[in-house]
């Protein structure tokens, strides 16, 4: 057995087999011994974790009393210790109990990532009335990774609100009209503020045809971007790169380059699905898949359907944000295998089954494409809460299938079977 010191206690704990991580937690009165039947059965199939509870086996016995919560959080800490990121999880009697309470207090640990919006954040509530309760983290309530933009994308889209010029950005408030000013420095420090894990640089974004704007946005954002490095400070907090340059490749592969040398920690690929066909959008993926160093992550921004899904990853992109999923569940469309299928119409008004069959998100298992039609029928705002739960759930899943394919090799051919799913609904 092994001892591992977390949450201010040593735990005896053993791993034993390969795969997939299985965390097996033991019931009251017992030790981790009680799973040695277990353990040799599953250790053929999987990473089994076992370990003694606090207060039992040879794991330290603090004074108590214990909390499931204080529990459920030793286990986390444990698997953390462990470089697990996720794992299946298996209890026994009070077991069962820590494992509940370890799925609805760590429900994001590792696969879900939050992007924070910089722009609407700093006009309201103010970043430094975050900074003040604790940080975004603190303040949403949320454990697991979050993400800043740096308002830039917003604020150029003010269009006749803004005024650019070399040393940042003048625009004007689209909630009262009060004017104000971004520099790379500011947005650092705001970005700062939020406190988020991985935060963007300041960036211009042009549209993506126009040569001559592409060329004199590349320039400030490269400006801007040396200028955030040297202003960024905190050092719990990621400063991802912007790659941008349009559609034009010259333009794109100067943007890496430069950005490479400035070695950030990750790099973002901006300024596409703006407006651009698809074939461009792969042409520049091809080229920064090829560019950008291999062991640093790369974020597309922006771009959120199955099929982009698919197509980002074939050319190395890792992260993705959009506001499709919720932006879509809004106006009553939920994603599925086979397609969108539209929750307002009126064909479900009698439909019993679940929006798609075998999903495990929370609305599936609770409720029926009926209700939910009935629900935005009525203008419930719960209709359109449920459909966006589903949405998540269902491209985070996605996500995930495309991780263990690509673990295990098969990644074309999910690729192949759900793009061919989805094209022929469209073909209907
Ligand atoms: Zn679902």
């Amino acid at each position: 057995m092994l001892i591992a010191s977390v949450n201010g206690i040593n735990i005896n704990y053993n791993v034993e087999g390969q795969g997939e991580p299985l965390l097996m937690i033991m019931g009251l009165g017992s030790t981790s011994a009680a799973w040695r039947f277990q353990r040799r059965f599953f250790r053929k199939y999987y990473q089994g974790i076992t370990f003694d509870n606090r207060g039992a086996g040879k794991t330290d016995k603090p004074a108590g009393p214990y909390s499931m919560k204080q529990m459920a959080d030793d286990t986390v800490v444990l698997l953390d210790h462990l470089a697990i990121k996720k794992a299946h999880v298996m209890g026994v009697s009070m077991g069962g109990k820590i494992a509940q309470e370890v799925a609805i207090n760590y429900p994001g640990k590792v696969d879900k990532l939050v992007l924070a919006n910089t722009y609407h954040l700093y006009l309201r509530p103010g970043d430094e009335l975050i900074a003040r309760l604790g940080g975004l983290h603190q303040f949403m309530g949320w454990e697991g990774p979050l993400l800043t933009d740096s308002g830039g994308f917003q604020v150029f889209s003010l269009q006749d609100l803004r005024k650019v010029d070399d040393d940042g950005v003048t625009f004007r408030s689209h909630l009262d009209g009060s004017t104000h000013r971004f520099t790379p420095e500011k947005v650092m420090s705001i970005e700062e503020n939020l406190g988020a894990d991985i935060a963007m640089v300041l960036d211009e974004c042009a549209p993506p045809t126009q040569r001559d704007y592409n060329e004199k946005a590349l320039r400030r954002t490269h400006l801007w971007a040396e200028r955030c490095q040297k202003a960024h400070t905190r050092s719990d907090q990621a400063l991802f790169g912007i790659v941008q340059g349009g559609v034009f490749p010259d333009l794109r592969e100067q943007s890496a380059r430069f950005l490479i040398d400035l070695d950030f920690p990750g790099y973002a690929v901006g300024g596409l699905a703006v407006g651009e066909t698809k074939e461009q959008m792969h042409t520049v993926l091809d080229l920064t898949d090829q560019l950008l160093p291999e062991n640093k992550p790369r974020y597309l921004m922006g771009v959120g359907t199955l099929e982009d899904f698919f197509e980002a990853v074939s050319r190395g992109i890792d992260i993705f944000d959009c506001v499709l999923p919720t932006r879509l569940a809004r106006h009553g469309a939920a994603f599925t295998h086979t397609g969108r299928i539209n929750l307002r119409n009126l064909s479900l008004s009698e439909d019993q089954k679940p929006i798609e069959e075998g999903c495990l998100c929370y609305t599936c298992q609770h409720f029926t494409r009926s209700y939910i039609r009935h629900l935005m029928a009525s203008k419930e705002i719960l209709g359109l809460y449920l459909a966006s739960i589903h949405n998540l759930h269902f491209l985070l899943d996605t996500m995930r299938q495309i991780r263990e394919s690509i673990l295990d090799g098969s990644f074309e051919t999910l690729k192949a079977e759900m793009v061919t799913k989805l094209k022929m609904k469209s073909d209907e």
